[in-house]
């Protein structure tokens, strides 16, 4: 008899094989500057966590608070009984703190990539998408029935040939869509988001914008994106984000006009069919927009911290790629002396892991620094030592 799932452990060990399967590391307590992982202390250099909100006292606090409130879970999915006070408080902050009309929260930046994508865009429609998108706005353009576009990374020239390409096509694509992270999760590179908005008005398209590294980074008090370059908001129909990164809880959201967001909630099927949030959560996201209203001080932080490291980093002769973000490559090209490089640093006491093929190009490996706020300037100095250390150790620098 044929073993119905002798596929399980064939696909798993293929993966092994070729050192391609994610070996998990465990935190043990918050994800502060400074962690246990896998019973070492180490210095996070790797987390999504930008301003440190994700240990921060007031959000600690109001999760604590709406425990109490609230309970612990939301008893429904947002449509039928799950629709709390919170909920709406919630969107109607973000969407101040983000000067929209609107803005939606749904469970997670994948379920509003997934959910909302495909709705926007169907059958006679095209989705043109920058050709280093995020897994979950390939997800969600997959669940599309639209024609699919891909202009050259950052690239709003090749961007123009392709919109050209779909205004002389007969008939003419009914919508399009333009879609482009707004912060590159690998390279730290950030779009060119005022030109691709312009370029997108003149042919009658649609932007959205996945800011979920740019927001609490970028943009005036860390309003992401749009902020960052100006851009009217007319221009960006949809800026989506997520409360998983700087903001430092869970959850997606989209901003834009409230045209927008009834849409968005009436025909997302992810943030119809699936249970809401738990108040906590909520609490603590709604915390994290107070600390960025009223402590300006974490942004500053984090990009002086993000300077300090590049400007060290470059003097030492590492190659630290096109980065503009916070998100740091250390450049090292083979794969192998990058899996070396992160295991070094983490000796050394420095968290942060390699990005290797197919995550990237071969022969663009790399170990990938998140810089945090959270971090002294001895903090900083100490990472840079270790790569100091290890590079050369590699013959890196
Ligand atoms: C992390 C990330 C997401 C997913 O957000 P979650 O809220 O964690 O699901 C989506 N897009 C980009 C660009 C991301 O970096």
């Amino acid at each position: 008899m044929r073993d119905p799932v002798s596929f399980l452990k064939e696909e798993y060990e293929a993966l092994v094989g070729q050192d391609l399967d994610w070996k998990l590391r465990v935190l043990a307590g918050p994800s502060a500057p400074w962690c246990h992982v896998d019973g070492k202390r180490v210095l996070m250099f790797c987390s999504n966590n930008y301003l440190g909100l994700s240990n921060h006292p007031r959000l600690k606090e109001a999760a604590i608070e709406a425990v109490k409130s609230h309970g612990a879970g939301s008893g429904s999915v947002r449509p039928i009984a799950g629709n709390m006070d919170l909920h709406v408080e919630l969107e109607e902050r973000l969407a101040r703190f983000k000067a929209a009309e609107a803005s939606l929260v749904y469970q997670t930046g994948f379920a509003a990539n997934s959910g909302l994508i495909p709705q926007l865009a169907g059958k006679d429609d095209l989705i043109i998408s920058d050709e280093l998108n995020h897994g979950s706005i390939i997800d969600g353009v997959r669940l599309s029935h639209a024609d699919r576009g891909v202009y050259k990374h950052a690239d709003p020239d090749d961007l123009g040939r392709v919109l050209g390409e779909a205004e002389k096509a007969s008939p003419p694509p009914r919508r399009i869509l333009v879609i482009t992270d707004g912060v590159f999760s690998m390279d730290g590179d950030i779009a060119p988001l005022d030109r691709i908005a312009s370029l997108a008005a003149e042919h009658g398209a649609m932007v959205y914008v996945d800011d979920a590294h740019g927001e609490g980074v970028l943009g005036e008090g860390g309003r992401g994106i749009v902020s960052h370059f100006r851009v009217p908001r007319e221009r960006v129909q949809v800026e989506m984000g997520t409360f998983s990164k700087a903001f430092g809880v869970v959850g997606g959201h989209v901003s834009g006009s409230r045209e927008l967001t009834r849409f968005a909630y009436n025909k997302s099927r992810t943030w119809l069919l699936s249970g809401s949030h738990p108040p906590a959560v909520v609490a603590a996201c709604i915390a994290a927009i107070d600390v960025l209203e009223s402590e300006p001080e974490h942004v500053k932080r984090l990009w002086d911290n993000t300077s300090r490291f590049k400007k060290a980093m470059k003097d030492l002769g590492f190659d630290i790629g096109r980065s503009e973000t916070p998100i740091t490559p250390v450049m090292v090209g083979d794969s192998a002396v990058a899996k070396r490089l992160s295991l070094r640093i983490f000796e050394l006491g420095v968290f942060a892991l390699p990005i290797v093929y197919p995550m990237v190009a071969q022969g663009k490996a790399r170990i990938r620094t998140i810089m945090n706020a959270a971090l002294s300037d001895e903090d900083v100095d100490f990472a840079v030592a270790a790569f100091e250390k290890a590079g050369k150790e590699q013959g890196l620098v």
